[in-house]
């Protein structure tokens, strides 16, 4: 079995075949970016590292400043004492789960993920051997989560959008800039109805059209303009002046965290909307049985004694890699 080492902030260090996964040290030779959200990307902006085509541009355009190798899905890199290859792991475009092939056994680290993947992907593909250590997140690893199907949320994205349309309202949904606002947009350009994006989000569309996923009529979002149009912006932007000038106005909250509904209470917003790009718990049980892996490392996780309860029931060795858990992205 490989060795795993936690490595500072959200970092994983491989050192006998000296990789880093979504790590910012120096005791690697070769460090892989599992995808562009800002917790899994290097604070070190010098550093040298390899990532799939989307997320070295997602990465360039938010200001990485080093040098991002691109690593096609499927393409295996070989060191001296390893054998690298990314998955689709379903999170958002160009996210990649991490195989590492070892005369120390093999490891597969998922990075976040989705299964069944996000349709703004590349879908969500597993390597085709026996694993031996499975490191996964585990985002919404609690019994309350089960997420509604892709159907089922596309019908609600599109039926708030329309309605409030058709009774006069400017709908908006708050989404993170990176993967879930886009994601909206792939289901909301069905509606062939004009969108405005934040900028910041904005800027990072024309990724998803670059590789082949056109994310319908919009763009950037314009105060003067916006009213009447379906507008996606993170949820602080709207404290801050953000359509503030459109009276008319119906808010969307889009995240996994609107499953917990405790937490409509905590916000004024007019629907709550649970599309998450991690999986759910009960996918996450069921994939670490279907892998049947050596053993299971968890990580990102709001009570690890969970999952590991479950997962002993199923005769499955695990343990908790104590990466600190973020309510983000
Ligand atoms: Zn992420």
């Amino acid at each position: 079995m490989l060795k795993v080492v936690k490595a500072g902030y959200h970092g994983i260090l491989l050192p006998e075949v000296g990789i880093g996964l979504d790590y910012s040290g120096s005791k690697a030779e070769y460090i892989f970016i599992s995808h562009a959200h800002a917790d899994h990307v290097p604070k070190n902006r010098k550093l040298s590292v390899y990532a799939t085509p989307p997320t070295a541009s997602f990465m360039k355009l938010r200001g990485f400043g080093g040098e991002v190798k691109p690593l096609e899905f499927g393409q295996t890199l070989k060191t001296d004492k390893a054998r690298i290859t990314f998955y689709p792991a379903g999170h958002i475009l160009g996210s990649a789960m991490t195989f590492v092939e070892s005369e120390f056994g093999n490891l597969l680290y998922t990075g976040d993920y989705r299964t069944p993947p996000s349709p703004a992907t590349e879908g969500f593909e597993l390597p085709d051997a026996k694993i031996d250590t499975f490191i996964t997140e585990a985002t919404f690893s609690l019994p309350i989560y089960k997420w509604k199907t892709e159907e089922e949320l596309a019908q609600q994205i599109r039926t708030f959008a329309s309605q409030n349309l058709e009774e006069g309202f400017t709908p908006v949904f708050t989404a993170y800039n990176l993967g879930k606002a886009q994601e909206l947009m792939f289901i909301l350009k069905e509606l062939n109805h004009p969108m405005q994006i934040h900028g910041a989000g904005f800027k990072l569309c024309k990724v998803y059209e670059e590789h082949g996923f056109p994310l319908g009529d919009y763009e950037t979002y314009n105060r003067d303009t916006c009213e009447g149009k379906i507008l996606i912006t993170p949820s602080s932007a709207l404290g801050t002046g953000f359509a503030s000038n459109v009276k008319k106005k119906r808010v969307a909250y889009c995240s996994g965290w609107a499953a917990n509904e405790s937490r409509q209470t905590q916000l004024t917003v007019d629907e709550l909307i649970p599309i998450s790009d991690h999986l759910d718990f009960f996918e996450l049980i069921d994939l670490c049985q279907r892998l049947n892996p050596k053993k299971v490392l968890i990580t990102h996780t709001p009570n690890p004694k969970v999952v590991q309860h479950y997962l002993d029931e199923l005769g499955i060795n695990s343990g908790f890699l104590d990466l600190e858990a973020v309510d983000n992205e």
